[in-house]
């Protein structure tokens, strides 16, 4: 092999590989981009469902779950319990203590909220200081009522770091998927919330007894 073969040869060789090695490079920022963007995506859709002050299912995504929990039941025949949940007095907290106190309220609500109800339910702030849960898996309505009032005494019995004692009114309803719809049951839980503020707040009722008071 003459000299200049020898080195157009050589030439060749490490183009080659400069070539390889910048393949590589290329594939390894493909992959850590589409790594980035699928991190972004999952952020986006955790933005989307989640309230931005307390960290609960924000009403969309409340929606979102009630949707597809009813398609469950309407398969299984086992219904789903469903709370609306209103703070009471709380126009007072904040002219008291003021809005930011207010704020910290609704976050130690919420975190009560969720340790009062297991992993697989949920609860949401639906906005303002008005929350829901959704009970799926539930024997039925006595089991949701239990469970209001469970959350009820939890916060009765918390003493807030900076406002005290605050309490919560409930309303209780019951959707099989069949003959009441959640969208139903929720009315009906909003209607039960109602008759709890009427009679004298910081109690639960069910939809049931609503129409009594
Ligand atoms: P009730 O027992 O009848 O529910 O009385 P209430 O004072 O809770 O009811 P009302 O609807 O009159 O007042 C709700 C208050 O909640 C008024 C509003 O300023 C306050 N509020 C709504 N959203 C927020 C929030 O994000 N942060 C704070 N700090 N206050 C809020
Ligand atoms: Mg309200
Ligand atoms: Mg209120």
């Amino acid at each position: 092999m003459t000299e200049s073969v020898r080195a157009m040869t050589e030439s060749l060789l490490d183009r080659e590989a400069r070539l390889e090695q910048a393949n590589a490079l290329l594939e390894q920022t493909v992959d850590d981009r589409t790594r980035q963007l699928s991190a972004a995506n999952a952020e986006l859709a955790r933005l989307a469902s989640q309230d931005a002050l307390t960290g609960l299912a924000n009403r969309r995504a409340f929606e979102q779950r009630a949707a597809d929990e009813e398609a469950r039941a309407r398969r299984t025949g086992r219904g789903i319990g469903l709370l609306m949940l209103d703070v009471d007095l709380f126009k007072s907290v904040n002219d008291r203590f003021g809005h930011s106190v207010g704020d910290r309220v609704l976050q130690e609500i919420s975190r009560l909220l969720e340790a009062s109800i297991r992993e697989t339910d949920l609860a949401a702030r639906l906005g303002g200081e008005e929350f829901a849960v959704l009970l799926p898996e539930l024997a039925g309505p006595a089991e949701a009522a239990l469970v209001a009032e469970k959350i009820r005494l939890a916060v009765q019995g918390h003493g807030f770091a900076e406002a005290g004692h605050v309490t919560l009114s409930i309303g209780v309803a019951w959707a099989d998927g069949h003959a009441t719809p959640v969208v139903v049951a929720l009315q009906r839980a909003d209607e039960a919330l109602y008759a709890a503020k009427r009679r004298g707040r910081n109690c639960c009722v069910s939809a049931d007894d609503s129409l009594a008071g």
